[in-house]
């Protein structure tokens, strides 16, 4: 069992978990449910912060083996068709989080710019999947005034949902995935789509520096690559490489994130440095912001070890 984390709005990281339902697949090969819930819990806009203040600032991870619903969490099931919308009910977390913001917008009644980035990391190297041009590599660099950011990393400014949705699309489409031995559409890497919040108008924005969106609201989901074991996918060569990295992000993140947590520890110092992913997430998780971290779990009895190393994970993270 999962136990019940310490409630309340100065809890800086909230751990939740997900449970989907079996899939046709799972069903179809005679896996059994392993998994008991006991009742069904909403989670709604939990401790979100009232008023958009300048200074928001959440971060929402999914985390857990691939297939296990981390995507599908974050963005909800892709669109039956041309223009056939998704109902409401089943919208990700991103769509949920647009619409508050936009009823917050609404009441604050004072333009506000809407501005996102898109970004996966892959065997530690950061590429920017909003890019005009190739996939190189981007540096991460660190300053006084930014703290870490990605050098060049394109900002694109949006004005609705379904711009958003297509900025998505076309990061997606550029993602790397490989073919390996468990999913087709495994994702072996980490991707951060941030959304900044400005109150100002673009005409009233500074020149724009691409790589430094302008100080207000910062919204950050993070899609965590599959947290499953090499050996479970029978990897070689560059897909050992893969997993090696994957798991020194994870390894990395989940280790600042219980020092986040440890009272004892509040004062000592928090290895961000030790990844792409960490150092990236560094003011989200070290500031004054709430995160959230969902945990993405298969009710399948085949799915059980690494249904067990996911929860290890979250509540390491309690
Ligand atoms: P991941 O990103 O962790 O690899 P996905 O989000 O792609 O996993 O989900 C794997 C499959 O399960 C997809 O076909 C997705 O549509 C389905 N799925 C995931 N979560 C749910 C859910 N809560 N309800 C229904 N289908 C789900
Ligand atoms: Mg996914």
């Amino acid at each position: 069992s999962l136990e019940q984390g310490s409630e309340g709005p100065e809890t800086p990281i909230q751990v939740v978990l997900r449970v989907r339902p079996m899939s046709a697949a799972e069903l179809r090969r005679g896996e059994q449910s392993a998994l008991h819930c006991s009742g069904t819990r909403t989670l709604q806009s939990a401790h979100l912060p009232q008023g958009a203040r300048p200074s928001l600032s959440c971060t929402v991870f999914t985390f857990g083996q691939t297939g296990s619903g981390k995507t599908y969490t974050l963005t909800g099931p892709p669109p039956q068709g041309e223009g056939v919308p998704v109902p409401p009910s089943l919208a990700g977390i991103i769509q949920r989080t647009f619409a508050w913001l936009l009823d917050r917008v609404q009441h604050l009644g004072a333009p506000v710019t809407l501005r996102a980035s898109y970004l996966e990391i892959y065997n530690e190297q950061v590429r920017d999947l909003l890019s005009l041009g190739s996939l190189r590599p981007l540096p991460v660099r660190w300053n006084k005034t930014r703290g870490f950011y990605v050098e060049q990393l394109r900002v694109v400014e949006f004005g609705s949902l379904e711009a958003l949705m297509e900025l998505l699309q076309m990061g997606l489409s550029r993602r790397k995935s490989s073919a390996h031995t468990l999913n087709q559409t495994s994702s072996r890497s980490h991707v951060l789509l941030t959304l900044y919040i400005s109150h100002q108008t673009p005409q009233q924005m500074p020149p724009v520096d691409p790589g430094e969106p302008p100080v207000g609201g910062k919204l950050c989901f993070v899609d965590l690559a599959g947290s499953e074991k090499v050996t479970a996918t029978g990897s070689r060569g560059e897909l050992m490489l893969e997993a090696n990295s994957i798991n020194r992000s994870l390894l990395a993140l989940g280790h600042c994130i219980s020092l986040l947590l440890d009272p004892q520890r509040k004062q000592s110092h928090i290895p961000f440095r030790d990844s792409k992913l960490t150092k990236l997430l560094a003011d989200s998780l070290g500031g004054n912001g709430v995160t959230l971290m969902v945990a993405c779990v298969s009710p399948s009895a085949h799915c059980l070890p690494e249904t067990l190393s996911t929860l290890r994970y979250a509540s390491r993270a309690q």
